[in-house]
């Protein structure tokens, strides 16, 4: 497997299609897979904390969410092929469910704004099949909840409960499962909601998705002062 080492953190080195070939076929294989959206603040967040740099490396694949990583990549000259965000890769996931008859299961966010995700993902996909959904304010080691959801047997499992939480999560139950392609989401509910905009697809070709939040959600500053020291981190590590 293609695999390129970013501040310790080993992404796989693959397109969009790439990678949505792989994962149609492992969810067809009925193969478990874990899968990490790692950006820059994931990143600098497992080399500080030892336990998640752990569940990290249990993950089956970590794809290059941020034009960060995607940049430091090219600073390292072992460039990624391209970003693949994890709100895109969760619509072609999608796209894929319905057309193959699969089932979805949604964890995370507030009740409210899961709600409205699931009735934006229905106007979207007519046709899929959402087995269940709850909302992400939950004990990770809630097993009642686990075992309604393994009961389900969805083939595609979302958990947007935030990093850490939401690796946590599917570290910890995986193993409980028969099958299922389990992948942390972060915010993604919350701009399926449409409580989050997404940047308008220039700023998003420009590379510029970053600046956009920054400007929409000034409250994130200070999370976002992480980009920069990951850049600078990279850059020394290159010397
Ligand atoms: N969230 C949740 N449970 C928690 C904490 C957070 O479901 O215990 C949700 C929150 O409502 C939001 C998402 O997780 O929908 C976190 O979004 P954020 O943009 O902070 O995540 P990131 O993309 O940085 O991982």
């Amino acid at each position: 497997m293609s695999k390129i080492k970013i501040q310790n953190i080993n992404f796989s080195n693959y397109s969009m299609v790439e990678f949505l070939k792989i994962f149609e076929s492992r969810i067809d294989k009925e193969e478990k897979t874990f899968v990490v959206t790692a950006n820059p603040e994931i990143v600098e967040y497992a080399n500080k904390e030892h336990n998640y740099y752990e569940t990290l490396s249990k993950a089956d694949y970590i794809t290059p969410d941020g034009i960060g990583v995607v940049i430091a990549s090219k600073i390292l000259k072992r460039p990624l092929k391209e970003r693949v965000a994890g709100y895109d890769l969760m619509s072609e996931l999608l796209n894929i469910a319905e057309m193959k008859g699969k089932k979805v299961y949604l964890l995370g966010a507030k009740d409210g704004t899961l709600e409205k995700t699931y009735q934006n993902i229905k106007k979207k996909f007519p046709e899929l099949n959402i087995v269940g959904r709850h909302h992400g304010y939950i004990d990770i080691s809630d097993e009642e909840l686990v075992q309604s959801i393994v009961e389900l047997q969805p083939d595609l499992i979302f958990v947007a409960l935030g990093f850490p939480k939401q690796e946590y999560w599917i570290e910890r139950h995986i193993d409980k499962f028969q099958k299922g392609l389990f992948m942390g989401v972060g915010g993604s509910f919350d701009v399926w909601a449409g409580e989050v905009k997404r940047a308008p697809e220039v700023w998003i070709k420009l590379n510029l998705e970053w600046l956009y939040r920054l400007i929409k959600q000034p409250t994130r500053f200070k999370r976002m002062l992480v980009l920069p020291q990951f850049l600078f981190k990279v850059m020394l590590k290159r010397k």
